[in-house]
């Protein structure tokens, strides 16, 4: 088919002066101070219940910048049955059209919705400009343009037909809507749910997190101008335990999906499990969620690189990317000058409000999140078994700052080494170089994840056996860079084991789950 091709989106600069810096600084400025009522939407309208909750940045916490609306019941309710209502519409628009309004929502979001994203990104989830623009423009607009690729290669998937039969498929949206729920921390992962559904032709209803309600909001606002129906994507904000319980016991839920926490997504599976009997068609269940995600060091690395790999993979958006960098395995030999740099690279890193674009470090998202963090760094500082080398002090009176923090631990199995903190925290654990292989092995058993992780070798022999060795340890497997930032149509991104079903984000796999393939034989 002739779609446009899927390039990556161009990373801007936001180099001082340049006219897409002062067009964002102004737009977070107005946005910051503009008080935005966030209502839900069901059927294209506009719902406030009055039952509101306050947005406020996590780096300026007594700042209210807006309000959403939240749910109780019967909008749950509504959101379904809506759902349901434009499931015949939507479902019989060509696939052409449906790729239209991705393909124009990309074309936006690179252009007029640009700054407006970031802006609402940086302020109610606390990204720096450089994390925003990766995120909520670049991603977001290759998910949607990489989608439609995808999905026009599936199509082209046709099975053989002989003289006298011609057999076909119809990739049919799934019987039933899609629940999409999605988390704070990636803005394009929170469009990309309940996008990539829709693109298939499934309807949705879509549960954002709470805490990106303000992007979550220029999101809907960005779908409607390219001309998404009402109905396709209903928004709901509120107890998630209310919405679940509400969404599975419908009989036409047809599929989760879902990033978010391991507890979360199993909790809901077992929900899903025992409701079994109620649906009209097996839901699919397509999860990716927590992770706690290693760097492991063969002495025949370079110190520079790997520190770097370790300050960016760790440190980058406070710690808080489920592919995150969190423990770290150090040959002795290599250690004091791996650390040096560390320290040298940490020292750098300046911590603020993502107003000041020179701040590396912004805030973690919110209370309950600052006390976890902070308390395994209270905990380190008594511990015989740990020492803190970078960082450790906090402060959460005007936002939820945490310094990068890097504790050195004489324990592989440290609570710090196995917990997954969501947090600016990088646990080391130094081996003796002789014991590299046996070191492969506590990187392998030491949690129950597996996500993402990274190896540094310049011995091909190493990274040979090191590849075989951590084979179900990351669904993302990353050989001599960090963890982190993969890449749409590049890097499809997803984890194993208690990390999710890796069925990977940005790839023709995802997009298999939200089909239903009907066969037709036809005797001519
Ligand atoms: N895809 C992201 C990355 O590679 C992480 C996604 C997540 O945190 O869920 O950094």
């Amino acid at each position: 088919y002739n779609v446009p091709k899927a390039v990556n989106e161009p990373v801007k600069g936001y180099a001082p002066g340049s006219p897409e810096k002062e067009e964002l600084l102004a737009t977070y400025k107005a946005m910051y101070n503009s008080n935005i009522d966030v209502p839900m939407h069901i059927n294209g309208e506009e719902v406030r219940t009055g039952n509101t909750k306050n947005i406020t940045p996590p780096h300026d916490h007594k700042h209210v910048v807006g309000q959403y609306h939240t749910a109780d019941k019967t909008h749950v309710d509504a959101a379904i049955s809506t759902a349901l209502a434009a499931r015949e519409a939507w479902s019989s628009v060509s696939w052409m059209e449906r790729a239209a309004i991705f393909l124009k929502a990309a074309e936006l979001l690179a252009g007029p919705y640009r700054a407006r994203m970031n802006a609402a990104t940086m302020i109610a989830q606390s990204k720096n400009v450089y994390q925003a623009e990766i995120d909520a423009a670049c991603e977001m607009i290759d998910f949607f343009r990489f989608n439609v690729e995808y999905m026009t290669d599936i199509f082209k998937d046709q099975p053989t037909s002989s003289p006298g039969v011609w057999n076909r498929v119809e990739y049919r949206p799934l019987e039933g809507f899609i629940y999409a729920i999605s988390p704070f921390n990636f803005t394009s992962i929170a469009a990309n749910l309940p996008a990539s559904a829709a693109l298939m032709g499934n309807v949705v209803v879509w549960k954002p997190s709470d805490h990106q309600a303000y992007s979550a909001q220029v999101i809907v606002d960005l779908f409607k101008e390219a001309g998404l129906p009402d109905g396709v994507i209903n928004v709901v904000y509120g107890d998630p335990v209310m919405i679940s319980d509400t969404v599975l016991a419908s009989p036409d839920f047809s599929g989760l999906h879902f990033t978010g926490s391991t507890h979360v997504f199993k909790e809901l599976w077992k929900q899903i499990g025992t409701n079994i009997h109620t649906y009209k068609t097996y839901p699919r269940i397509v999860g990716e969620t927590g992770g706690k995600d290693f760097i492991w060091v063969h002495n025949s690395s370079n110190p520079l690189q790997v520190a770097t790999a370790m300050t960016r993979g760790a440190f980058e958006y406070q710690g808080q990317k489920c592919s995150a960098a969190s423990r770290s395995y150090i040959p002795a030999s290599l250690w004091p000058e791996v650390k040096k740099h560390l320290i040298a690279q940490a020292s750098e890193l300046k911590m603020g409000s993502p107003e000041d674009t020179s701040n590396f470090i912004n805030a973690v998202i919110h209370e309950g999140s600052f006390d976890k963090i902070t308390s395994y760094i209270e905990a380190a500082k008594k511990d015989k078994d740990a020492e803190i080398i970078i960082g450790g002090n906090h402060d959460k009176s005007v936002g939820y700052f945490i310094e990068p923090t890097v504790i050195v631990s004489q324990s592989p199995k440290y609570a710090t080494m196995t917990t997954e903190l969501f947090g600016p925290v990088m646990t080391v654990y130094v081996y003796e170089d002789a014991d590299w292989e046996a070191s492969l092995k506590l990187v392998d058993e030491s949690t129950e994840y597996g996500l993402t992780g990274a190896i540094f070798s310049t011995d091909r022999y190493i990274v040979e056996k090191a590849s075989k060795a951590l084979e179900n340890a990351a669904g993302n497997f990353y050989i001599n860079d960090k963890p982190s930032g993969a890449v749409v149509g590049q890097q499809p991104f997803g984890g194993a084991r208690a990390s999710g079903t890796n069925d990977k984000a940005g790839s023709a796999q995802n997009l298999l789950r939200w089909t239903s393939v009907r066969l037709i034989k036809e005797t001519l």
